[in-house]
């Protein structure tokens, strides 16, 4: 583990722990996570498609942003044809497979498959502040890309992660979520980055979800300074977010 970043601080939490103590348990949060939500298949595999599918998913459910996502290669084929299409014909299409913001969208989608063929020799950067340069990318989506599409040891920080973060006490409930990712990637060993985003997605769905999570059902509920009234909802800001982009 690597020396503790000079901007993190454990003031703002609120209940008292080591920075041991809090590494340990989340160590130990993130082993039960892995064990409760498994996920064979981590990875889309391919950048370029998964930066399309983060720029679809905005406010959509994933059904939806599957099928988007799957008829739009079907019809466009690759990332030539997306940057050569017009950007009214792409908002077209996505405003009739009921995408919402479809106007916003089809403009990121065009544009950032511009933006690859023309600055970066058509290969989608495997950097966080390189892809957040792209139209509509911005630092979850950068790490979803990353992490799905590279397969690199990354977390993104989409509400799910905000809210369960906080409510573990693994990040102060006040900071955004960019702040949260510091705190998490400090705390948790890189091999298991990769596995934060999907498995804290799948327990905030199932079992600490936005409003009532289920404590008594929930494997966490020893390690869990929420379960035991330390850490409350009020307490928790939701989000930080500043640029436009597309983010949950
Ligand atoms: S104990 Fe409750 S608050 Fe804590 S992780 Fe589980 S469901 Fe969420």
């Amino acid at each position: 583990m690597g020396a503790k970043s000079q901007s993190l601080s454990l003031e703002g939490f609120t209940f008292e722990e080591s920075w041991e103590e809090k590494r340990k348990r989340a160590e130990k949060i993130v082993e039960i996570l892995m064990k409760t939500h498994p996920r064979e298949k981590l990875l889309i595999g391919d950048p370029y498609r998964t930066l399309v599918h983060c720029i679809i998913s905005q406010r959509m459910r994933d059904e939806v942003t599957y099928r988007v996502w799957e008829e739009l290669f079907r019809r466009y084929k690759d990332i030539k044809t997306i940057a050569s299409t017009p950007v009214e014909d792409m908002q077209e299409f996505l405003r009739k497979q009921g995408v919402g913001l479809w106007k916003t969208k089809g403009e990121w989608i065009v544009k950032a498959s511009q933006l690859i063929l023309e600055k970066y020799d058509g290969k989608v950067p495997d950097e966080v502040h390189e892809l957040m340069k792209l139209p509509g990318i911005g630092r979850k989506c950068a790490n979803i890309v990353l992490a799905y599409g590279f397969g690199r040891q990354a977390i993104p920080v989409d509400t799910h992660v905000n809210r369960i973060s906080k409510r573990l006490g693994l990040a102060p409930p006040r900071v955004a979520p960019e702040k949260v990712e510091e705190y998490l990637t400090e705390l948790i060993p890189k091999e298991k980055w990769i596995y934060v985003n999907h498995a804290m997605v799948d327990h905030g769905r199932s079992i600490c979800r936005p409003i009532n999570p289920k404590c008594e059902e929930c494997p966490l509920k020893e390690l869990c300074p929420y379960a035991k009234g330390l850490v409350k909802d009020e307490d928790i800001k939701g989000s930080g977010k500043k640029k436009k982009t597309a983010q949950s």
